[in-house]
Protein backbone atom coordinates (compact mmCIF):
# COMPACT_ATOMS: atom_id res chain seq x y z
CA UNK A 1 0.00 0.00 0.00
CA UNK A 2 1.46 3.38 -0.76
CA UNK A 3 2.64 5.53 2.00
CA UNK A 4 0.60 8.10 4.02
CA UNK A 5 2.29 10.84 5.50
CA UNK A 6 1.15 12.45 8.65
CA UNK A 7 2.65 15.35 10.65
CA UNK A 8 2.25 14.74 14.23
CA UNK A 9 2.18 18.53 16.20
CA UNK A 10 2.34 17.49 19.61
CA UNK A 11 2.77 21.25 20.93
CA UNK A 12 2.46 21.78 25.02
CA UNK A 13 1.62 21.02 27.82
CA UNK A 14 -0.53 17.57 28.18
CA UNK A 15 -0.11 17.74 23.89
CA UNK A 16 2.68 15.56 24.10
CA UNK A 17 1.20 13.13 26.68
CA UNK A 18 -1.83 12.38 24.20
CA UNK A 19 0.14 12.43 20.90
CA UNK A 20 1.61 9.41 22.54
CA UNK A 21 -0.78 7.50 22.98
CA UNK A 22 -2.09 8.54 19.14
CA UNK A 23 1.41 7.15 17.86
CA UNK A 24 0.49 3.75 19.46
CA UNK A 25 -2.97 3.97 17.47
CA UNK A 26 -0.97 4.40 14.16
CA UNK A 27 1.37 2.07 15.17
CA UNK A 28 -1.42 -1.00 15.51
CA UNK A 29 -2.87 0.02 11.65
CA UNK A 30 0.70 -0.12 10.32
CA UNK A 31 1.19 -3.97 12.16
CA UNK A 32 -2.23 -5.53 11.86
CA UNK A 33 -3.63 -3.23 8.73
CA UNK A 34 -0.68 -2.59 6.51
CA UNK A 35 -1.22 0.96 6.47
CA UNK A 36 2.26 2.77 5.63
CA UNK A 37 1.72 5.08 8.04
CA UNK A 38 4.97 7.30 7.68
CA UNK A 39 5.12 9.90 10.58
CA UNK A 40 7.32 12.94 11.66
CA UNK A 41 6.93 15.27 14.79
CA UNK A 42 7.99 18.86 14.73
CA UNK A 43 7.55 21.92 17.41
CA UNK A 44 4.60 23.87 17.83
CA UNK A 45 3.82 26.54 20.40
CA UNK A 46 5.02 27.63 23.41
CA UNK A 47 7.98 24.89 22.64
CA UNK A 48 8.80 25.73 19.22
CA UNK A 49 9.06 29.48 20.72
CA UNK A 50 11.54 28.46 23.11
CA UNK A 51 13.96 26.03 20.84
CA UNK A 52 13.23 27.71 17.44
CA UNK A 53 11.97 31.48 18.47
CA UNK A 54 8.89 31.51 16.43
CA UNK A 55 5.22 29.47 17.59
CA UNK A 56 5.97 28.14 14.53
CA UNK A 57 8.85 27.40 11.92
CA UNK A 58 9.27 28.05 8.33
CA UNK A 59 10.60 24.55 7.67
CA UNK A 60 7.71 23.22 10.09
CA UNK A 61 5.21 25.23 7.95
CA UNK A 62 6.61 23.37 4.59
CA UNK A 63 6.30 20.10 6.52
CA UNK A 64 2.90 20.72 7.08
CA UNK A 65 2.39 21.84 3.42
CA UNK A 66 3.26 18.80 1.92
CA UNK A 67 1.80 15.93 4.55
CA UNK A 68 -1.59 14.30 3.49
CA UNK A 69 -2.49 15.49 7.08
CA UNK A 70 -1.62 17.30 10.20
CA UNK A 71 -2.35 15.48 14.15
CA UNK A 72 -2.41 18.87 16.02
CA UNK A 73 -2.07 18.28 19.84
CA UNK A 74 -2.20 21.84 21.73
CA UNK A 75 -0.87 24.91 22.86
CA UNK A 76 0.01 27.14 25.25
CA UNK A 77 0.49 27.75 29.02
CA UNK A 78 1.20 30.42 31.88
CA UNK A 79 4.69 29.72 30.96
CA UNK A 80 4.63 31.98 27.56
CA UNK A 81 2.12 35.00 28.93
CA UNK A 82 4.88 37.35 28.69
CA UNK A 83 6.01 36.61 24.84
CA UNK A 84 5.45 39.11 22.01
CA UNK A 85 1.99 38.95 20.82
CA UNK A 86 2.48 38.11 17.35
CA UNK A 87 4.94 34.92 18.45
CA UNK A 88 1.98 33.88 21.74
CA UNK A 89 1.42 30.06 21.21
CA UNK A 90 -1.89 30.14 19.66
CA UNK A 91 -0.03 32.08 16.61
CA UNK A 92 0.94 28.84 15.59
CA UNK A 93 -2.25 27.17 15.11
CA UNK A 94 -3.40 30.52 13.06
CA UNK A 95 -0.54 30.26 11.12
CA UNK A 96 -1.41 26.50 10.09
CA UNK A 97 -5.28 27.56 9.65
CA UNK A 98 -4.30 30.73 7.59
CA UNK A 99 -1.80 28.98 5.41
CA UNK A 100 -2.90 25.68 5.10
CA UNK A 101 -6.48 28.01 4.11
CA UNK A 102 -8.69 25.31 6.34
CA UNK A 103 -11.88 27.01 5.82
CA UNK A 104 -14.09 24.52 6.87
CA UNK A 105 -14.66 23.49 10.67
CA UNK A 106 -16.10 19.90 11.45
CA UNK A 107 -17.15 18.84 15.20
CA UNK A 108 -19.67 16.24 15.92
CA UNK A 109 -20.77 15.98 18.74
CA UNK A 110 -21.60 12.11 19.18
CA UNK A 111 -22.42 11.11 22.83
CA UNK A 112 -21.23 7.42 23.61
CA UNK A 113 -24.13 5.70 25.54
CA UNK A 114 -21.57 4.74 28.55
CA UNK A 115 -21.00 8.30 28.81
CA UNK A 116 -25.30 9.24 28.74
CA UNK A 117 -25.61 10.52 32.34
CA UNK A 118 -22.30 13.09 32.32
CA UNK A 119 -24.52 15.38 30.21
CA UNK A 120 -26.68 17.82 31.21
CA UNK A 121 -29.29 16.81 29.14
CA UNK A 122 -31.93 13.99 29.91
CA UNK A 123 -30.48 10.51 28.81
CA UNK A 124 -33.44 10.03 26.10
CA UNK A 125 -32.66 13.24 24.65
CA UNK A 126 -28.43 12.53 24.27
CA UNK A 127 -28.54 9.05 23.77
CA UNK A 128 -27.18 8.03 20.27
CA UNK A 129 -27.04 11.28 19.68
CA UNK A 130 -24.29 11.70 16.37
CA UNK A 131 -24.78 15.26 14.88
CA UNK A 132 -22.09 17.35 13.21
CA UNK A 133 -21.04 21.07 13.01
CA UNK A 134 -19.66 22.72 10.26
CA UNK A 135 -18.42 25.78 10.84
CA UNK A 136 -16.96 28.33 8.26
CA UNK A 137 -13.61 28.90 9.91
CA UNK A 138 -11.93 32.14 7.35
CA UNK A 139 -14.18 34.51 6.84
CA UNK A 140 -17.55 36.24 8.75
CA UNK A 141 -17.10 38.75 11.09
CA UNK A 142 -13.73 37.81 12.78
CA UNK A 143 -12.17 39.03 9.17
CA UNK A 144 -13.89 41.55 7.88
CA UNK A 145 -12.90 45.23 7.53
CA UNK A 146 -13.20 47.35 8.81
CA UNK A 147 -12.65 46.59 11.94
CA UNK A 148 -11.72 49.57 14.57
CA UNK A 149 -12.43 51.02 17.53
CA UNK A 150 -12.68 55.24 16.49
CA UNK A 151 -12.63 58.03 19.18
CA UNK A 152 -15.57 60.64 17.84
CA UNK A 153 -13.87 63.05 19.66
CA UNK A 154 -17.24 64.12 22.23
CA UNK A 155 -16.13 61.58 24.48
CA UNK A 156 -17.49 58.33 22.57
CA UNK A 157 -15.72 55.80 20.81
CA UNK A 158 -17.60 53.62 17.75
CA UNK A 159 -16.19 50.12 17.79
CA UNK A 160 -16.83 48.50 14.77
CA UNK A 161 -17.05 44.84 13.28
CA UNK A 162 -18.09 43.79 9.89
CA UNK A 163 -19.90 40.63 8.43
CA UNK A 164 -18.28 39.59 4.92
CA UNK A 165 -18.83 36.91 3.05
CA UNK A 166 -18.49 36.27 -0.94
CA UNK A 167 -20.11 33.86 -3.27
CA UNK A 168 -17.41 31.64 -3.31
CA UNK A 169 -16.98 31.50 0.33
CA UNK A 170 -20.22 29.98 1.03
CA UNK A 171 -20.52 27.91 -2.10
CA UNK A 172 -17.26 25.99 -0.80
CA UNK A 173 -18.37 25.43 2.59
CA UNK A 174 -21.94 24.78 1.45
CA UNK A 175 -20.19 21.68 -0.80
CA UNK A 176 -18.27 20.45 1.69
CA UNK A 177 -21.33 20.47 4.08
CA UNK A 178 -23.23 18.34 1.30
CA UNK A 179 -20.38 16.09 0.86
CA UNK A 180 -20.56 15.08 4.45
CA UNK A 181 -24.17 14.60 4.52
CA UNK A 182 -23.75 12.03 1.08
CA UNK A 183 -21.04 10.05 3.84
CA UNK A 184 -23.94 10.22 6.66
CA UNK A 185 -27.89 10.62 6.50
CA UNK A 186 -28.21 13.10 4.03
CA UNK A 187 -29.91 15.98 6.09
CA UNK A 188 -27.94 19.71 6.13
CA UNK A 189 -29.39 22.34 8.11
CA UNK A 190 -28.31 25.71 6.76
CA UNK A 191 -27.96 28.48 10.12
CA UNK A 192 -28.04 32.40 10.04
CA UNK A 193 -29.71 35.37 10.75
CA UNK A 194 -31.37 36.61 7.66
CA UNK A 195 -34.61 38.04 9.25
CA UNK A 196 -31.50 41.00 10.27
CA UNK A 197 -28.78 40.78 8.83
CA UNK A 198 -28.19 40.93 4.82
CA UNK A 199 -24.76 38.07 4.72
CA UNK A 200 -27.83 36.09 6.13
CA UNK A 201 -30.04 36.47 2.81
CA UNK A 202 -27.10 36.74 0.77
CA UNK A 203 -25.85 32.95 2.95
CA UNK A 204 -29.31 31.32 2.87
CA UNK A 205 -29.67 32.35 -1.01
CA UNK A 206 -26.23 30.46 -2.09
CA UNK A 207 -26.75 27.27 0.14
CA UNK A 208 -30.46 26.77 -1.43
CA UNK A 209 -28.90 27.58 -5.10
CA UNK A 210 -25.81 25.06 -4.60
CA UNK A 211 -28.36 22.36 -3.11
CA UNK A 212 -30.54 22.91 -6.22
CA UNK A 213 -27.73 23.02 -8.71
CA UNK A 214 -25.07 20.18 -7.29
CA UNK A 215 -27.21 17.95 -4.35
CA UNK A 216 -31.16 18.10 -5.18
CA UNK A 217 -30.79 14.70 -3.35
CA UNK A 218 -30.28 15.53 -0.22
CA UNK A 219 -32.31 17.03 2.20
CA UNK A 220 -32.11 20.88 3.10
CA UNK A 221 -33.59 22.92 5.82
CA UNK A 222 -32.88 26.19 6.85
CA UNK A 223 -33.13 27.87 10.96
CA UNK A 224 -32.34 30.81 11.84
CA UNK A 225 -29.35 30.58 14.18
CA UNK A 226 -31.41 31.88 17.62
CA UNK A 227 -34.23 29.03 16.73
CA UNK A 228 -31.50 26.45 15.74
CA UNK A 229 -30.02 27.18 19.04
CA UNK A 230 -32.76 25.91 20.86
CA UNK A 231 -33.48 23.00 18.88
CA UNK A 232 -29.86 21.86 19.21
CA UNK A 233 -30.53 21.75 23.59
CA UNK A 234 -34.27 20.78 23.11
CA UNK A 235 -33.92 18.15 20.93
CA UNK A 236 -30.64 17.59 18.98
CA UNK A 237 -30.97 14.21 17.53
CA UNK A 238 -33.21 15.67 14.75
CA UNK A 239 -29.87 17.45 12.80
CA UNK A 240 -27.67 15.72 10.38
CA UNK A 241 -25.12 17.97 9.24
CA UNK A 242 -25.19 21.81 10.57
CA UNK A 243 -23.61 24.28 7.87
CA UNK A 244 -23.10 28.07 9.50
CA UNK A 245 -20.71 30.93 9.46
CA UNK A 246 -17.40 31.70 11.41
CA UNK A 247 -19.82 33.87 14.46
CA UNK A 248 -22.66 31.39 15.00
CA UNK A 249 -20.58 28.12 14.06
CA UNK A 250 -18.51 29.42 17.04
CA UNK A 251 -21.05 29.15 19.75
CA UNK A 252 -23.22 26.81 18.06
CA UNK A 253 -20.27 24.19 18.16
CA UNK A 254 -19.57 24.76 21.64
CA UNK A 255 -23.30 24.37 22.55
CA UNK A 256 -23.65 20.57 20.42
CA UNK A 257 -20.18 20.19 22.20
CA UNK A 258 -21.20 20.56 25.84
CA UNK A 259 -23.84 18.50 25.25
CA UNK A 260 -22.01 15.17 25.32
CA UNK A 261 -19.83 16.04 28.19
CA UNK A 262 -16.05 16.20 29.15
CA UNK A 263 -13.57 18.45 26.90
CA UNK A 264 -11.35 15.77 26.97
CA UNK A 265 -13.87 13.78 24.38
CA UNK A 266 -14.22 16.08 21.90
CA UNK A 267 -11.79 15.76 18.13
CA UNK A 268 -12.31 18.23 15.60
CA UNK A 269 -11.10 18.35 12.02
CA UNK A 270 -10.15 21.43 10.14
CA UNK A 271 -10.27 20.91 6.08
CA UNK A 272 -8.77 23.07 3.32
CA UNK A 273 -9.74 23.04 -0.60
CA UNK A 274 -9.17 20.06 -2.73
CA UNK A 275 -6.00 20.19 -4.68
CA UNK A 276 -6.63 19.68 -8.53
CA UNK A 277 -3.77 18.10 -8.87
CA UNK A 278 -3.28 15.59 -6.27
CA UNK A 279 -7.77 15.65 -5.95
CA UNK A 280 -6.55 15.64 -1.77
CA UNK A 281 -7.92 17.99 0.87
CA UNK A 282 -5.58 20.04 3.47
CA UNK A 283 -6.67 18.16 7.19
CA UNK A 284 -5.46 19.23 10.37
CA UNK A 285 -6.53 17.23 13.07
CA UNK A 286 -7.12 18.69 17.16
CA UNK A 287 -8.88 18.34 20.30
CA UNK A 288 -11.36 20.63 21.07
CA UNK A 289 -9.52 21.42 24.17
CA UNK A 290 -6.14 23.09 24.90
CA UNK A 291 -2.93 22.17 26.78
CA UNK A 292 -4.51 21.83 30.29
CA UNK A 293 -1.60 23.04 32.07
CA UNK A 294 -3.38 22.18 35.24
CA UNK A 295 -2.65 18.71 34.47
CA UNK A 296 -0.47 18.75 32.47
CA UNK A 297 2.64 16.07 33.50
CA UNK A 298 0.46 14.69 35.84
CA UNK A 299 -0.17 11.38 33.40
CA UNK A 300 -3.89 12.16 34.47
CA UNK A 301 -5.23 13.55 30.99
CA UNK A 302 -7.90 11.91 28.73
CA UNK A 303 -6.02 10.96 25.56
CA UNK A 304 -9.69 10.36 23.61
CA UNK A 305 -10.49 13.59 22.62
CA UNK A 306 -6.89 13.55 20.16
CA UNK A 307 -7.57 9.49 19.52
CA UNK A 308 -10.91 10.17 17.83
CA UNK A 309 -9.56 13.06 15.97
CA UNK A 310 -6.77 10.73 14.27
CA UNK A 311 -10.79 8.63 13.45
CA UNK A 312 -11.92 11.21 11.56
CA UNK A 313 -8.47 12.34 9.89
CA UNK A 314 -8.80 8.40 8.76
CA UNK A 315 -12.19 8.92 7.22
CA UNK A 316 -12.04 12.19 5.77
CA UNK A 317 -8.19 12.38 4.87
CA UNK A 318 -7.79 8.75 3.74
CA UNK A 319 -11.08 6.95 3.13
CA UNK A 320 -10.19 4.58 5.55
CA UNK A 321 -14.05 4.40 6.27
CA UNK A 322 -13.65 0.63 8.37
CA UNK A 323 -10.72 1.53 10.31
CA UNK A 324 -11.78 4.58 11.32
CA UNK A 325 -15.35 2.88 12.65
CA UNK A 326 -13.16 0.19 14.15
CA UNK A 327 -11.61 3.05 16.08
CA UNK A 328 -14.44 5.04 16.98
CA UNK A 329 -15.70 1.24 18.24
CA UNK A 330 -12.50 0.78 20.15
CA UNK A 331 -13.10 4.24 22.38
CA UNK A 332 -16.84 3.18 22.68
CA UNK A 333 -16.05 -0.69 24.31
CA UNK A 334 -13.59 1.04 26.29
CA UNK A 335 -15.16 3.27 27.67
CA UNK A 336 -18.53 0.41 28.23
CA UNK A 337 -16.04 -1.89 30.06
CA UNK A 338 -15.74 1.03 32.65
CA UNK A 339 -12.15 2.51 32.21
CA UNK A 340 -12.33 5.90 32.63
CA UNK A 341 -9.65 8.71 33.24
CA UNK A 342 -10.49 11.03 35.81
CA UNK A 343 -12.56 13.81 34.15
CA UNK A 344 -14.96 11.04 32.58
CA UNK A 345 -14.74 8.72 36.44
CA UNK A 346 -18.39 7.64 37.38
CA UNK A 347 -18.92 5.46 40.19
CA UNK A 348 -18.20 1.20 40.27
CA UNK A 349 -15.75 1.96 37.10
CA UNK A 350 -11.88 1.75 37.11
CA UNK A 351 -9.79 4.94 36.94
CA UNK A 352 -6.84 4.95 34.86
CA UNK A 353 -4.45 7.41 33.41
CA UNK A 354 -3.37 8.81 29.64
CA UNK A 355 -1.18 5.52 29.03
CA UNK A 356 -3.93 3.44 30.94
CA UNK A 357 -6.47 4.18 28.64
CA UNK A 358 -4.18 5.02 25.26
CA UNK A 359 -3.72 1.00 25.80
CA UNK A 360 -6.83 0.02 26.30
CA UNK A 361 -8.07 1.29 23.30
CA UNK A 362 -5.01 0.05 21.45
CA UNK A 363 -5.88 -3.42 22.37
CA UNK A 364 -9.50 -3.55 21.23
CA UNK A 365 -8.48 -1.27 18.16
CA UNK A 366 -6.04 -4.05 17.61
CA UNK A 367 -8.12 -6.76 18.05
CA UNK A 368 -11.55 -5.49 15.78
CA UNK A 369 -8.45 -4.67 12.83
CA UNK A 370 -7.32 -8.32 12.89
CA UNK A 371 -11.33 -9.52 13.27
P1 LIG B 1 -8.12 23.67 28.51
O1 LIG B 1 -8.98 23.04 27.50
O2 LIG B 1 -6.66 23.46 28.38
O3 LIG B 1 -8.57 23.16 29.97
C1 LIG B 1 -9.85 23.43 30.56
C2 LIG B 1 -10.12 22.40 31.68
O4 LIG B 1 -10.41 21.12 31.10
C3 LIG B 1 -8.91 22.19 32.60
O5 LIG B 1 -9.36 22.00 33.93
C4 LIG B 1 -8.27 20.94 32.08
O6 LIG B 1 -7.56 20.19 33.05
C5 LIG B 1 -9.47 20.15 31.53
N1 LIG B 1 -9.07 19.34 30.37
C6 LIG B 1 -8.82 19.78 29.12
N2 LIG B 1 -8.45 18.77 28.34
C7 LIG B 1 -8.47 17.66 29.10
C8 LIG B 1 -8.16 16.30 28.85
N3 LIG B 1 -7.77 15.86 27.65
N4 LIG B 1 -8.26 15.43 29.89
C9 LIG B 1 -8.66 15.84 31.09
N5 LIG B 1 -8.98 17.10 31.39
C10 LIG B 1 -8.87 18.01 30.40
O7 LIG B 1 -8.47 25.22 28.51
P2 LIG B 1 -7.80 26.43 29.34
O8 LIG B 1 -7.42 25.95 30.70
O9 LIG B 1 -8.74 27.53 29.18
O10 LIG B 1 -6.49 26.79 28.52
C11 LIG B 1 -5.18 26.29 28.83
C12 LIG B 1 -4.22 26.72 27.74
O11 LIG B 1 -4.59 26.07 26.51
C13 LIG B 1 -4.25 28.22 27.46
O12 LIG B 1 -2.94 28.64 27.20
C14 LIG B 1 -5.12 28.34 26.22
O13 LIG B 1 -4.79 29.47 25.46
C15 LIG B 1 -4.74 27.07 25.50
N6 LIG B 1 -5.75 26.58 24.53
C16 LIG B 1 -5.25 26.03 23.41
C17 LIG B 1 -6.11 25.46 22.47
C18 LIG B 1 -5.52 24.81 21.27
O14 LIG B 1 -4.34 24.50 21.26
N7 LIG B 1 -6.29 24.54 20.24
C19 LIG B 1 -7.51 25.47 22.71
C20 LIG B 1 -7.98 26.03 23.89
C21 LIG B 1 -7.09 26.58 24.82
Amino acid sequence: MASKTLLLLPGDGIGTEIMVEVEKQIGVLNDVAGAGFETETALVGGTAYDAEGAPISDATMAKAQAADAVLFGAVGGPKWNGVPYEKRPEAGLLRLRKEMELFANLRPAICYPALADASSLKREVIEGLDILILRELTGGVYFGEPKEIVDLGNGQKRAVDTQVYETYEIERIARAAFDLAKTRRGKVTSMEKRNVMKSGLFWNEVVTRVHREEYPEMTLEHELADAGGMKLVKAPKQFDVIVTDNLFGDMLSDIAAMLTGSLGMLPSASLGAVDAKTGKRKALYEPVHGSAPDIAGTGKANPLAMIASLAMGLRYSFEMIREADALEAAIAETLEAGIRTGDVMAPGCTEVGTTGMGDAVAERFRAKLAG
